[in-house]
């Protein structure tokens, strides 16, 4: 190590959702560290934007949410998904609606998702995110943020980190030491530095990404966030393109926009910001809309996971594990959701409460999720081509046939109500991206940093859907509202920002002790939430007890994270269970 080494505890690669996200978590936890991002501020692209509840819960758990909420996209403008054939236009194929399915928590599914948790999704582009995060992240750790700075070389021995980073503007080049290092740097540099190979199909297709200002407010529905094209004159629906507002007003009074159309490779034309506008009025047949183009951007659609996310002292975050298509928005919000795993368990080992394993169950634990949210977008991403199938049109079909199904599908005829109804049932079947609940908040771990009982394992819906709370081992806390001391909390208010677990139970007294000796034990901060008749929290809707699925003296051990790590049927040391110093034992990988 050299002498004149930065010193630190965590050492973040890349400034993305990701690692912002876990420098004001670690901030939260008082875990010290310096993110180093190598381009000058934060990202140009609007990128992602659909926020699921897992993820807006996290922020509110770290105080985030509301700001979220406050710039974010209100919820009546984001509660429907349309497939339609143009905006403009006076043909009699133009501006036709396919279908319209309820999204993100809208219509029909809005009791369902205001029931199952405390935050409502949200809405806000990357390009927008990023500034409030960082702006969360340096109020947290000021100066410990350093855009224009890039990580150039790195080695790891049994103690460390040492990385070697470039101050771009400067040239200058400095020494950082750290115990651990987060590479949050989309799999552009550590990654394939240590050899990690990247699993999966790596060229499925190539995007444009058009981020434009125009007014186009007489044509957008007040309810869609995002707009599916197809038309006679292109092909396939991914093909044909998808558009999305994005603010800063929301609705059809939004002055930005990004377009993302497929891009044949074997085009001969450039497509940038010049010549992608013919393009896009031709999409949209609004041919004479005044349009500011701020950037094109090309990309190539992904399905790969990283084999390993743990390398010695680094762990690799977000997309630099894992890369794949956006339908259904999991790119940001599995990034989100990575660094929640990660944070609590960096601070428990860097305050000697766990040993190393606890790091470990880290990449088992999200690994698990990593492949089946890669598996999940490519799924949702393959299905749009049944959509096509189910509206009549197949790749490769003459243009006779394609404009004749067109026509059938819109006619006012028996047959074309026929048509309009299997499409209805097909179409259907996008729930699985866009009412995709039971996958976004019923995720669980099935190894990892538990104490699994032997009750059966959840069996989740095939199509992510319906959600089916439990409380056994490995699941999310399920969200019920408690009266605590005259303030209305979720139950997942109950474990801590600042790193804390929560023992809830119906009877206080019975496992208070036992709390606290554990807590003494194993230096960790544990809170007992006493909930029902004569306990700290009322239970007025009586929602968490047909949830807990444990007897009133029972507990749920709840990790920082707001996942299950344990529970017990009866009273601290009740027949055949392991007590809570036992279980914490396990848990924190202490020998
Ligand atoms: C054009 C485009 C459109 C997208 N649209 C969607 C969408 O609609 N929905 C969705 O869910 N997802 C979408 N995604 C994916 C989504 O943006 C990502 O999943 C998300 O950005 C992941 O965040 P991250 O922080 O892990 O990685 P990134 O956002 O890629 O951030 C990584 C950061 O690390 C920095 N970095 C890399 N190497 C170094 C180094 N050596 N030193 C310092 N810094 C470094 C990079 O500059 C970058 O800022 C899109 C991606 C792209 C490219």
């Amino acid at each position: 190590m050299s002498a004149s080494a930065y010193e630190v505890p965590v050492l973040i690669v890349g400034g993305g959702g990701c690692g912002l996200t876990l420098s004001l978590l670690l901030s939260d936890l008082g875990v010290e560290h310096l993110l180093v991002e190598r381009h000058p501020g934060t990202s140009i692209l609007p990128k992602a934007h659909y926020l699921n509840q897992r993820t807006m819960e996290v922020f509110r758990q770290h105080g985030v949410a509301e700001s979220i909420y406050a710039v974010g996209t209100p919820q009546k403008h984001m509660s429907k998904v349309r497939w339609c054939t143009s905006l403009g236009g006076d043909g009699p194929l133009d501006g036709k609606t396919f279908y319209a399915i309820d999204a993100f928590g809208g219509g029909k599914t809005a009791p369902i998702y205001a029931q199952d948790s405390p935050c409502p999704s949200s809405n806000y582009p990357q390009i927008r995110l990023e500034p409030l995060l960082r702006e969360h992240a340096e109020t947290r750790a000021p100066g410990r943020l350093r855009y224009g700075n890039e990580l150039t070389a790195f080695t790891q021995d049994g103690d460390g980190v040492s990385a070697t980073i470039t101050e771009l503007a400067s040239g200058k080049r400095y020494a950082v030491r750290a115990q651990y290092m987060v590479a949050a740097d989309g799999g552009k540099t550590v990654g394939p530095a240590l050899g990690i190979e990247m699993q999966g199909v790596g060229n499925i297709a190539r995007i444009v990404s058009s981020h434009v200002t125009a007014d186009l407010a007489r044509w957008w529905d007040d309810e869609a966030l995002i707009t599916w094209f197809i038309n006679p004159d292109q092909s396939g629906t991914f093909g044909s393109g998808a558009m999305v507002p994005m603010g800063p007003t929301w609705g059809p009074r939004s002055e930005e926009w990004v377009i993302h159309f497929n891009f044949d490779p074997n085009d001969p034309e450039h497509i940038d910001e010049v010549t992608v506008v013919p393009r896009l009025r031709a999409l949209l047949k609004l041919p004479d809309v005044a349009m500011t183009v701020h950037k094109v951007s090309h990309w190539t659609l992904e399905a790969v996971l990283a084999e390993r996310y743990q390398e010695g002292r680094i762990f690799l975050a977000g997309d630099a594990a894992h890369r794949h298509p956006p339908t259904t928005g999991l790119g940001l919000n599995t990034a989100v959701q990575d660094a929640h795993n990660l944070a609590w368990k960096l601070a428990a080992v860097l305050r000697g409460q766990a040993g190393e394993g606890l790091l470990t169950s880290y990449a088992s634990e999200r690994h698990a999720i990593g492949r089946r949210n890669v598996d999940w977008a490519m799924f949702t991403a393959l299905n749009h081509a049944v959509l096509d199938a189910g509206m009549g049109f197949h790749p490769g079909q003459p243009q006779e046939l394609r404009r004749m199904n067109f026509e059938a599908f819109f006619a006012d005829t028996p047959m074309g109500a026929t048509r309009r109804a299997r499409a209805a049932e097909v179409f259907e079947t996008q729930r699985t991206e866009f009412q995709a609940h039971d996958l976004e908040i019923g995720f669980a771990y099935t190894e990892g940093a538990l104490v699994l009982d032997d009750s059966a394992p959840h069996v989740p819906d095939p199509m992510g859907h319906r959600y089916q709370p439990t409380t056994r081992p490995g699941h999310r806390l399920p969200h019920a509202w408690l009266r605590c001391g005259g303030e209305r909390l979720s139950t997942l208010d109950l474990a801590g920002r600042a790193g804390g677990w929560v023992l809830l139970t119906g009877d206080g007294d019975a496992w208070r002790d036992a709390a606290e000796r554990a807590a003494v034990k194993y230096g960790v901060a544990l809170s007992v939430a006493a909930i029902g008749a004569g306990q700290a929290c009322a239970d007025d809707e009586g929602r968490w007890s047909r949830l807990r699925e444990t007897g009133e003296a029972g507990a749920l051990l709840v990790r920082p994270d707001n996942h299950v790590a344990w529970r017990c049927q009866g009273m601290p040391g009740d027949g055949a269970a392991p007590t809570l110093d036992g279980v914490f034992r396990a848990l924190l990988a202490r020998a």
